[in-house]
């Protein structure tokens, strides 16, 4: 099922070019009090929310995916996890190009060495909202992505287990400002972490370290791989990770960016793909 949230609080179940509204199965969601939990709330009830959108989907209202706003399909996230180095070609790439690497010595390093990064939860926008560019006077980079999407909480996560705790993927961005500060501060600018089109679930991807992933800036092919070339799998990432943190529904893994790197300017206009998930565009303006 390819799942977006759209437009204010809305969710819809998305078939081609079209989108069933099926906002009435958050009714569904048991109610929150104070503090509340960690983790996204509509993650956490995946389970509950499929089966009464089941009940609800032959007679949902159709939509064009034009004509609608699609917002991050994670909207509460606890956290978002970047991993760094993640594809060889880009990390030989950083190597070569000081403009990346800024003086960091990621020399024969993988996330073994370097470990992994969190983004800012105020960073993340859907396909429609856009990159808004604050730091003009700086490079700033695309990066796709595939983004992994936590379905259930987990402390120590063994690889066999790991695909037992996805919810589903989503294409990620993980803009980057680059320089010689922390990754938290220059990947975490708002508007810099953007996931989308829609959350594809599970079952539907088989096996995510092998699917095309391509990011274009207008007619330019700028990055085009495939997470079979990924040094950390989805599986090595999840163990990795909940080693460190315990992951949470909705906690979103952004599994590291192929080579093809680079600027991007105000006016520019990303089209991400990634194979079974889908494609998005996403406008870069100035903030
Ligand atoms: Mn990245």
């Amino acid at each position: 099922m390819k799942l977006c949230r759209f437009d204010k609080g809305r969710i819809g179940v998305v078939d081609g070019r079209a989108v069933a509204d099926v906002t009435p199965a958050l009714d569904v969601l048991p109610p929150l009090t104070w503090p509340l939990p960690l983790g996204d709330h509509l993650i956490a009830n995946l389970a509950a929310v499929r089966e009464r959108i089941a009940d609800l989907l032959a007679e949902a209202p159709r939509l064009a995916l034009e004509e609608i706003h699609l917002l991050s399909p994670v909207a509460n996230p606890s956290k978002i996890i970047g991993a760094p180095i993640n594809y060889r070609k880009h990390a030989e790439e950083a190597i070569a190009d000081t403009a990346i690497s800024h003086g960091r010595d990621l020399k024969s390093k993988t996330i073994a060495d370097v470990g992994l990064f969190l983004k800012a939860n105020s960073a993340l926008v859907g396909p429609s909202e856009g990159v808004a560019l604050r730091a003009l006077d700086r490079r700033n980079d695309h990066e796709v992505e595939l983004a992994v999407i936590i379905g259930r909480r987990g402390s120590d996560i063994s690889r066999e287990n790991a695909l037992d705790h996805v919810a589903g993927y989503a294409i990620g961005l993980d803009m980057t400002v680059r320089g010689p500060e922390m990754a938290s501060l220059r990947k975490s600018l708002d508007s810099y972490a953007v996931l989308g089109p829609w959350l594809v679930t599970a079952e539907e991807i088989e096996n995510p370290n092998d699917l095309e992933i391509e990011l274009r800036v207008g007619d330019e092919l700028r990055q085009n791989s495939n997470t079979r070339n990924l040094i950390f799998d989805v599986e090595g990432l999840i163990e990795y990770a909940s080693a460190y943190y315990t992951l949470y529904p909705g906690d979103v893994i952004m599994t590291g960016t192929p080579e093809g790197v680079a600027a991007v300017a105000p006016g520019d206009i990303l089209c991400a793909k990634i194979e079974r998930i889908g494609s998005m565009e996403v406008r870069v303006s100035a903030a």
